[in-house]
């Protein structure tokens, strides 16, 4: 192991949306700061749907031309089968801001760790974050890969490590769990011409969600509660029954070309952190606020939280101590109106009242909100 001692004015853990806008922010009003990533190369997330109405957070960003790119798809609405028997089309243009954007995800990681090397901001890839301690004026965060173990030292340190918020957790700091819901994801390749759009449907035990991926499959993901999900080796079984509970998705799936190879199964639920910030640190992203992919909020409130979080700092880096509170005050005031809408939506699905994914998750959500 080798050591080596390094300052920055803000130390970020985490390099996707979150990590990134903070320190594109940060680096737009001159103060130093570093990321941390655990991964060398970026991997592939899933999430790949921004509406419409993230446009203005990307440019404040200057990073709207990245999904300019034609590996992006511009999409102009979503086919969905909630509440009702029927697939209703929802389009976005008539809303201000137009179509949204099919990313290609993992080429979007890419380019974001592009856009904040340009900046020259140190990016330690591959490292993860061991310990972090705080002083009265200052952090310390010890880091390792393979070959080093690195000590950084700065002034304050932003959790962008997504769900598991590990920096929160490493100095004790632990996130509210809202609800059960997982995702079990796998993709499916398709000979037929594929829409530029997103399928949504309902079923007894949680809904389905298809988009492209690509000129030639589909990306599935089933969303339900952790209690209905069998053990590995019956995973297989209990997806193809499931798939047969589909009226509409149905007929664009060709059930034997599931890659049921790849699956995935990951938490997908709401939760949150009680307070975003705390002496010497502030948590972004889904570290902060994780949102159900219902919403399509999580990239764009990565990004959002990011930006804010980063004026916070350069505010109270200049001595004006209520920037923290007005960070807070934005995303609290942003999540309360999701989970607002978030209980409302799933409340107009009533087709199966005794099921036990929709019978706990209405009530879940409700009793958080009253
Ligand atoms: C099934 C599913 C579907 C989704 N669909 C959508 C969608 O359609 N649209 C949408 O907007 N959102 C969607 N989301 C949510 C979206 O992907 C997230 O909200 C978004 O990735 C959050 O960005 P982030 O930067 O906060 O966290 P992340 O993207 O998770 O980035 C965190 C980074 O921190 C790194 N890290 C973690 N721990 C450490 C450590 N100890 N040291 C160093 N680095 C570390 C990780 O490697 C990672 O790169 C979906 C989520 C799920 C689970």
């Amino acid at each position: 192991m080798t050591k080596d001692n390094s300052y920055y004015k803000v130390v970020i853990v985490g390099g996707g949306p979150a990590g990134i806008a903070t320190s594109l922010t940060l680096s737009s009003i001159g103060i130093s700061n570093c990321i941390i990533e655990a991964t060398i190369e970026p991997t592939k997330k899933c999430g790949e749907a921004i509406p419409p109405n993230a446009k203005p957070i990307l440019k404040q960003l200057g990073i709207q031309h990245l999904i300019e790119h034609p590996r992006h798809i511009k999409y102009y609405g979503n086919k969905v089968c909630w509440g009702s028997e029927n697939l209703e089309q929802k389009e976005f243009i008539r809303g201000i801001h137009g179509y949204g954007y099919l990313l290609d995800r993992l080429y979007f990681e890419k380019q974001l760790r592009k856009q904040v090397k340009k900046n020259g901001t140190a990016f330690y890839e591959g490292y993860k974050l061991n310990t972090v301690s705080r002083s009265k004026s200052a952090i310390e965060a010890v880091i390792s890969n393979t070959q080093n173990e690195i000590t950084i030292n700065g002034s304050y340190i932003v959790d962008g490590t997504g769900r598991k918020a590990s920096v929160c957790r490493k100095l004790g700091i632990y996130k509210t769990a809202i609800d059960s819901q997982f995702a079990i994801t796998f993709s499916v390749k398709t000979l037929s011409i594929i829409a530029n759009e997103i399928m949504v449907e309902t079923t007894e035990n949680g809904w389905w969600y298809v988009a492209p991926e690509g000129n030639d499959q589909y990306t599935l993901m089933f969303f339900t509660t952790k209690d209905l999900i069998p053990k590995k080796e019956e995973l297989e079984m209990f997806l193809e029954k499931e798939l047969l509970h589909l009226k509409h998705i149905s007929k664009i799936l060709n059930p034997m070309t599931c890659n049921f190879e790849k699956i995935r199964i990951m938490p997908a639920g709401t939760s949150c952190l009680d307070i975003p910030y705390g002496d010497r640190w502030i948590a972004v992203g889904d570290a902060a606020y994780a949102y159900d992919p219902v919403s399509s909020y999580g990239i764009t409130s990565a990004l959002a939280s990011g930006f804010y979080a980063g004026k916070a700092l350069a505010s109270y880096f200049l001595g004006k101590e209520d920037a923290m509170l007005v960070y807070r005050y934005i995303l609290e005031n942003a999540f309360q109106s999701y989970m607002e809408k978030l209980t409302k939506y799933y409340s107009t699905e009533t087709k199966w009242k005794e099921s036990t994914y929709w019978k706990y998750r209405f009530f879940d959500l409700y009793d958080k909100t009253i």
